[in-house]
């Protein structure tokens, strides 16, 4: 049987889970800048709105923030947060490191067998908070699939600005 055009391709169309659309930025409150953005991003936070978890497992975002509706399955974090991890253990540890072997003069072996447990957890802990700030940078700036958003400027009061 065959349908008619016009209404074939509409129920097609209606009977896909239509997505709700992202609230507009003046239903949820914007970060005011990066510094408030990331710091939601490492608490774990959607960067967004701050009003939902940005993670459904340790280090998978959710595909859209409950709240806000944004859509954080686009996100391009990719190994940079492990780059960042590995970084930032790596410059912290080295001066203990140097300090086991030079000044107390611990064997490698056993510099090792300290420093290697302590590395993987330091950096199985600062994982989730790293993914979350990187997110919410990638967010912030509009980069890859995400597009900038930022406050509304309030209203100009009084004078114009070009006034004495
Ligand atoms: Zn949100």
């Amino acid at each position: 049987m065959q349908r008619q055009c016009s209404t074939g391709g509409a129920q097609v169309v209606n009977s896909l889970p239509m997505p709700t659309r992202p609230l507009t930025p003046d239903q949820i409150d914007l970060p005011a800048s990066a510094f408030p953005a990331l710091l939601r991003g490492v608490k774990g936070q959607c960067p967004r709105c701050g009003a939902a978890a940005l993670f459904r497992a340790w280090l998978k975002p959710v595909d859209a923030c409950p709240h806000c509706r944004q859509d954080w399955s686009v996100q391009q974090a990719d190994d940079f947060p492990a780059y960042i991890g590995i970084f930032v253990v790596g410059h912290l540890l080295a001066p203990v490191v140097i300090a086991m072997i030079g000044t107390f003069g611990m064997s490698a072996w056993a510099t090792l067998a300290i420093i290697l447990p302590v590395a993987v957890v330091m950096l199985i802990a600062m994982l989730q908070p790293v993914k979350g700030a990187v997110i919410a940078f990638l967010w912030w700036h509009g980069i890859g699939a995400f597009r900038q958003e930022r406050r509304a400027a309030p209203p100009a009061l009084g004078a114009p600005a070009d006034e004495p």
